[in-house]
């Protein structure tokens, strides 16, 4: 009764193997054979069969966190940065390689996972989980189970624009994205974005940690950094409120760890949001890095083990 997490990363590809109960048994960590799809299904086989091992034997469900999408539509890899998956039908060559079924989530669906099995979003209905790091990826968990969505896009915030942009700040129509698009939030609220904007408004080249740093230290312009990231986020939470009205918003990915955001959030969506108020406790991902592995595990629940394997 033993579930086994992987997940494939651009350089690294990390396993877990959890028990029924979600605490983790073993764990290792690969390179990622890039730009080589073969061998990148292989590595995968190779890391199932020594993670068993250390669980003792026995028979795992698999599951994987990738930085992609497996289309609905055509069954075949889209959306990934790890370029050698796309236009792959990796989900079913990786169950034929194993010889048992396969889930196979976005990476950033895999934190929401995590995070609602038995994480910050623990015991919420509906959890909304953002990674907000070099990219801007998110996720939405019903009792559960990922929504992925007809398209498989659910989620995907961080290619929606910017709501209530004001031209006079360079919001509209915002930096160009790598979607082909401008304005996306990604371009405002991940780590990279923000050391652009604060290069843009003070001239001074820093990188995110070190804008955080100044910040916490009593830094002004960094701290004013900051404070437009929270409204700009506020903003982009504001719409997710409105649509979805989680329970939860859950942060992970490296500006998680900018402790103001999460008494400075709740505020500022109600400014945006169409309610009176707000209750919707914002958190940090209570597994950290650790949330994309985990996550992969718990794409099968403990109940569904005994019929998949
Ligand atoms: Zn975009």
């Amino acid at each position: 009764m033993i579930r086994i997490g992987i997940d494939l990363g651009g350089t690294k590809t990390e396993g877990i193997v959890l028990d029924r109960h979600g605490n983790q048994i073993s764990r290792r960590r690969v390179a990622t054979p890039r730009e080589d799809y073969a061998a990148t299904l292989r590595t995968i086989v190779e890391l199932v069969a020594g993670l068993e091992a250390s669980a003792g034997g026995g028979r795992a469900t698999v599951g994987v966190g990738i930085p992609g999408i497996v289309s609905p539509a055509t069954g075949l890899v889209k959306n990934a940065n790890s370029t050698w998956l796309i236009g792959r039908p990796f989900d079913r060559d990786l169950s034929d390689a194993l010889g048992r079924p396969v889930r196979v989530e976005n990476d950033a669906n895999c934190l929401a996972v995590s995070e609602a099995a038995d994480g910050a979003g623990a015991g919420c209905g509906v959890v909304f989980a953002a990674i907000l790091g070099t990219g801007c990826g998110a996720g939405i968990v019903v009792n559960g189970r990922v929504l992925s969505g007809r398209n498989a896009v659910g989620g995907e915030w961080g290619h929606n624009p910017l709501p209530w942009p004001r031209p006079a700040e360079g919001e509209l129509p915002g930096p160009a994205c790598y979607c082909g698009k401008h304005g996306c939030l990604e371009t405002f609220v991940s780590g990279p974005a923000v050391a652009v904007d604060h290069k843009a408004v003070t001239g001074e080249t820093l990188s995110a940690e070190e804008i955080v740093a100044r910040a916490e230290a009593g830094d002004a312009p960094c701290r004013a950094t900051l404070d437009r990231l929270v409204d700009r986020l506020g903003r982009g939470l504001a719409g997710i409120v409105n649509v979805l009205d989680p329970d939860v918003i859950v942060l992970g990915g490296g500006l998680s760890n900018v402790a103001m955001l999460y008494d400075t959030l709740p505020p500022a969506i109600k400014r945006w949001a169409f309610s009176d108020r707000i209750d919707t406790p914002v958190r940090r991902a209570a597994h950290g890095d650790s949330s994309g592995v985990r996550g992969a595990a718990w794409l099968w629940r403990p109940e569904e083990v005994a019929q998949s394997i």
